[in-house]
C-alpha cells in the first residue's frame, strides 16, 4: 500500500468494445489496488440509463470495483453520459458519489477535479441540455419511465431532443480558456484534473503558477494520471501533448 492518488475518467464501457473493458479489468488488478485512493472522472459507461438496467455486460467490472474497493477507496464523480449512476450502483460497485468540484491537497498543492463538460461553455446547446438533465425533478421522471422507453432513447431509436443530444459526439468541442480561468480563481486552485474532450495534455499556465492535466479516453489504450510523493503528477498516456 503506497500513498498514491489515481485518476481516470472517459473509459466509455460499452459491450461493443470488450478490449476496454480487458484493460481496465487489468488496470484494476495490476495497478489501482496498490493505490491509496482511485478517482473515477465520469463517463466510466458510454451510457447509463438506470440502476435498474441490468447491464449484463458490466457485471465483471462492477465486482472488479466492488473488490478493489476492500483496498482501495474509490469515489465517482458523473460524466455527461453516466450522471443517472445512482446509490444502487455505488453500492454494488463499492464506490462513493462525489459531486463536482470536488476540491483537495495534495502535497500542499490544491487541486481541483471535474469531468470538464462544465468548461467547454461554446458548446450552448450542450449547456442548456446539461442544465435540463442535471435537474432533479427531471431526472426523477425520466427514470421513472419504463426502462425499455429508456432504453429506446437511449439507442437513439426515438425522434426526442434527449435522444438526439445523447447520440451527439459532445467531445468535440474543446474547453473555453476563459472559463478554465474562472474555475481555477473560484477553487483558488494550482492544479486542475479533468476529462471529458479527449485531448489528453498538461497545459501550464507559467504566469499563475497553474497546472492543467486532462486525462485522456480508453479507446483504444488505457490513460491515468497518478500522484505520490514526492514524485508528484504523472499523466500515463501515450498520446500526451504538452503546453506550452
Ligand atoms: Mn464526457
Amino acid at each position: 500500500m503506497t500513498d498514491e492518488y489515481l485518476f481516470i475518467s472517459d473509459c466509455h464501457l460499452d459491450t461493443s468494445r470488450p478490449e476496454i473493458t480487458t484493460n481496465l479489468l487489468n488496470f484494476i488488478d495490476k495497478r489501482a489496488s496498490s493505490a491509496q485512493i482511485l478517482y473515477i472522472l465520469g463517463d466510466l459507461f458510454e451510457i447509463w440509463l438506470g440502476d435498474d438496467d441490468p447491464v449484463p455486460g458490466f457485471s465483471e467490472i462492477i465486482d472488479s470495483l466492488s473488490h478493489l474497493s476492500k483496498t482501495t477507496k474509490t469515489y465517482f464523480l458523473a460524466g455527461n453520459r453516466d450522471f443517472l449512476l445512482g446509490d444502487g450502483m455505488a453500492k454494488r460497485a463499492g464506490f462513493e458519489i462525489i459531486s463536482e468540484p470536488v476540491s483537495l491537497n495534495l502535497g500542499g498543492q490544491r487541486v481541483v477535479l471535474l469531468h470538464g463538460d462544465v468548461l467547454c461553455t461554446d458548446d450552448h446547446d450542450y449547456q442548456a441540455f446539461r442544465s435540463q438533465v442535471r435537474n432533479p425533478d427531471w431526472q426523477s421522471s425520466f427514470l421513472a419511465k419504463p426502462l425499455l422507453e429508456r432504453q429506446q432513447i437511449g439507442a437513439g431509436l426515438r425522434a426526442d431532443s434527449i435522444a438526439a443530444m445523447l447520440q451527439k459526439t459532445v467531445e468535440i468541442m474543446d474547453v473555453n480558456l476563459t472559463t478554465v480561468e474562472s474555475w481555477f480563481d473560484q477553487h483558488e486552485a494550482e492544479v486542475m484534473i479533468h476529462g471529458h474532450t479527449h485531448r489528453p495534455g498538461i497545459h501550464r499556465y507559467k504566469q499563475r503558477s497553474r497546472t492543467r492535466y486532462v486525462l485522456g479516453d480508453w479507446n483504444p489504450l488505457p490513460s491515468y494520471l497518478s500522484w505520490s510523493s514526492p514524485v508528484g503528477f504523472e499523466l500515463h498516456d501515450s498520446r500526451v501533448a504538452t503546453y506550452p
